[in-house]
């Protein structure tokens, strides 16, 4: 810089002083002598060539100094590509960051043993926080997002064409909506059956709304779609990106929100047994510990009936395992159907099946499992046309009869402040049905100490 006005200086200073030395010649009388006249002309010459060189150089700095601001300027605009290169990027990294702590906390939702209304509550609270952290950069602070998330499913796995996809949940607002209140809740289903069929994402947008629509996929199968309603905001441009950027996250996002939507099936699916559609026996021991505690802290009652088939043995000799398969989910059903909602019904193993009665004492148990008694002993169960199944006893169609009689030997045993744990529960209503067997069966035994 001081380098530069010192050249600036004696650039300007040289024509300064002939133009100073040319003022003195012409108005001072003093130096109007003949001698210092006649010396006058070659210094005024050598100053005027001087000045000459002195005006290229000064043209020559002014197209360097020019020069340089304009190789400034290119620098400063690389400099602001590359910051805003850089805020991209790290926007970029800020929007998989949010991605994946929403993709880590359904996961833990999932983790946590809650039902499905909490599950799908949750999981679109986290999505909606995640739209909202999405729409930050084009947000200004005042604004605030009316985003509309919503959740169907597919009815049945595997069987999209021929079924309708249902809402399951609706986030609007800070309102969440379940199944039962789409009976009077509007809800918009514009593209998702076609995003399921098609198995892509879809945008519908309106001047500054955009429809998205996001098919739930998991092992390749769409069992649900997702529904996001949004504005836009900034410049066409920006818009686009918006909707790049939504489309890129979500592709991503519906795998965690497929298996919080499966999840709740695949629990369910491990504590049901798979031929009964009975509760599984080791639900039936984490519920019964449940209740157990229960009636303990709040001195209540508790029964608990044991039921098995008698001689099913010879029904799956005499129709072949098929026929007993059928009888067994039927004896299932029909007590299913005699239980009061707060009791729950169990296969325990094989075809003996297991109904804990909260709050219930023994004489309401014993009622409840001679009731049951009647009831499967009256009922007559189809016998399926077997030909053959390769079952060496079975006999032939001719033979068969139309009906097949089973009767069930049951076991009652409640239970009392004395007992430690469940197992005895479990043994004394066992007992009762072992009473019942040895006692010739078709019987409601209690236990007695
Ligand atoms: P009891 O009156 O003493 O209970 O005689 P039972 O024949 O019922 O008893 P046992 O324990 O001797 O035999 C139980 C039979 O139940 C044998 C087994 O093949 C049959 N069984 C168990 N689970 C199933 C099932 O899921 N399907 C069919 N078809 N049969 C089953
Ligand atoms: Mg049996
Ligand atoms: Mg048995």
């Amino acid at each position: 810089m001081v380098k530069k006005l010192l050249f600036i200086f004696l650039v300007g200073a040289i024509p300064i002083a002939t133009l100073a030395l040319a003022a003195i010649y012409h108005y001072s009388e003093t130096y109007q002598s003949p001698h210092f006249f006649k010396s006058f002309p070659p210094i005024l010459t050598s100053l005027a060539a001087l000045t000459a060189v002195y005006a290229i150089l000064l043209a020559a700095l002014l197209a360097l100094v020019i020069w340089e601001n304009k190789k400034l300027k290119t620098k400063t605009k690389a400099t602001e590509n590359i910051t805003q290169e850089s805020r991209t990027q790290n926007q970029e990294l800020q929007n998989k960051i949010e991605l994946l702590s929403a993709t880590r906390e359904i996961s833990l939702i999932l983790n946590q043993d809650v039902d499905f209304e909490t599950i799908l509550k949750k999981t679109l609270e986290v999505t909606a926080h995640l739209l909202n952290s999405l729409h930050a950069p084009h947000t200004t602070a005042t604004q605030t997002h009316t985003d509309e998330i919503m959740i169907f499913s597919v009815s049945a796995p595997g069987e999209l064409k021929n079924n309708t996809l249902f809402p399951l949940a609706q986030r609007k607002g800070d309102k969440t909506y379940f199944e039962s209140d789409f009976r009077t809740v509007p809800y918009d289903s514009k593209n998702v059956k076609e995003s399921a069929e098609h198995n892509r994402i879809l945008f519908l947008t309106e001047e500054d709304e955009l429809d998205l629509t996001c098919p739930l996929v998991a092992n390749r199968e769409v069992i649900g779609v997702l529904k996001i309603k949004t504005v836009l905001e900034g410049s066409s441009q920006e818009k686009t990106k918006q909707i790049r950027l939504l489309q890129s996250i979500f592709q991503e996002f519906n795998k965690i929100l497929a298996l919080a939507i499966k999840t709740p099936d695949l629990y369910q699916r491990t504590i049901t047994d798979g031929l009964t559609n009975l509760f599984s026996k080791r639900h039936f021991l984490t519920q019964l510990h449940t209740c157990f505690e229960i009636a303990r802290r709040h001195n209540q009652p508790l029964s608990l009936i044991m039921l098995d088939l008698d001689h099913f043995k010879s029904i799956n000799d005499t129709y072949g395992h098929l026929t007993g398969d059928v009888v067994l989910k039927e004896v299932a059903r029909l007590i299913e159907k005699s239980i009061r909602a707060t009791s729950s019904a169990y296969r325990y193993g094989g075809e003996e099946l297991a109904i804990i009665l909260p709050n219930t004492p023994l004489a309401g148990a014993t009622n409840l499992a001679e009731r049951l008694r009647k009831k499967i002993a009256g009922q007559k169960f189809n016998a399926p046309a077997v030909n053959g199944t390769g079952h060496g006893n079975e006999s032939t169609d001719d033979e068969q009869p139309k009906f097949i009689e089973v009767t069930a030997s049951l076991g009652a045993a409640e239970y009392k402040k004395e007992m430690i744990d469940i197992k005895e529960l479990i043994q004394q209503a066992d007992q009762a049905l072992y009473q019942a067997k040895q006692t010739g069966r078709n019987k409601v035994c209690v236990y007695a100490k």
